[in-house]
């Protein structure tokens, strides 16, 4: 039985001083999450990791957005795998499309995280996603299968269910404009396909597959009540410590 998960993703927002308050905040969602047997977290910048992680503890997952595949090394501005283990954190968002689209991120980049990730006992969340143009042109499938092949490439059959996959066509990431829950059961299901035939069914079942885009309170339900998904991915509707509480709530 797969746990569900409610990730928020801040993306550049909060301040370390705004980001320790709303973690108070969220704090006591903590428990609620836990007798529900939800899965809870966030995944805040760089520099407020240290601060949201000492509030929260273990409570809830706090994830980074970024990570970088080398351990050390002259690339200025990175933040490193032991940088984030030294502050206790064990998950990061990999090929947010966000990275992707302004950051130059591809599959391949992805797979490297990925890998380093893993061999360092952290959980990575990877995100695909097709744009518009994509969508439109019927390809979604194909393109999201070139994601999940090259960005799992090498990755070990027991390692594979440790990942969590979150399917976010960029159409409807920050655009009000959601994927209908048919749309995004179709691809996750697709999604824990090509995890069977990479590797097979057992760990197909076990990878927690999320959607995400314009998650909002009014319609995280009808997502989570679709077979393959998982959980959601949200940004927007996370920023609020009133919204965050709703769309616990309204998966409860
Ligand atoms: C995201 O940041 O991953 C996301 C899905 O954003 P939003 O919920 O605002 O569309």
């Amino acid at each position: 039985m797969r746990r569900k998960l409610l990730l928020g993703n801040w993306k550049m927002n909060k301040t370390p001083s705004e980001a320790k308050a709303f973690a108070s905040e969220i704090k006591p969602l903590a428990k609620e999450a836990k007798s529900h047997k939800i899965d809870i977290g966030v995944c805040v910048p760089a520099v407020d990791l240290e601060g949201v992680k000492k509030i929260l503890k273990k409570s809830m997952i706090v994830g980074a957005e970024n990570v970088h595949y080398l351990p050390s090394g002259a690339y200025t501005g990175e933040v490193s795998i032991p940088m984030l283990k030294d502050l206790g954190i064990n998950v990061s968002l990999v090929g947010h499309s966000e990275r992707r689209e302004y950051d130059n991120e591809t599959s391949e980049k992805c797979n490297l995280k990925i890998l380093a990730l893993l061999e360092n006992d952290m959980i990575p969340v990877y995100c695909c996603g097709e744009s518009l143009e994509t969508y439109e042109a019927g390809k979604t499938k194909a393109f999201v299968k070139e994601q999940i092949v090259t960005g799992l490439k090498d990755v070990k059959k027991e390692d594979a269910s440790k990942i969590v996959i979150a399917y976010e066509p960029i159409w409807s990431i920050g655009t009000g404009k959601n994927a209908s829950k048919e749309i995004a059961e179709d691809v996750c299901k697709y999604i824990r396909k090509i995890i069977r035939e990479l590797y097979d069914t057992k760990t197909a079942n076990r990878v927690r597959i999320l959607y995400g885009g314009s998650v909002k309170p009014n319609n995280i339900k009808d997502y989570l009540s679709e077979k393959d998904v998982d959980g959601a991915l949200v940004g927007g509707a996370s920023l609020k410590a009133d919204s965050f509480q709703e769309l616990l709530r309204n998966i409860e």
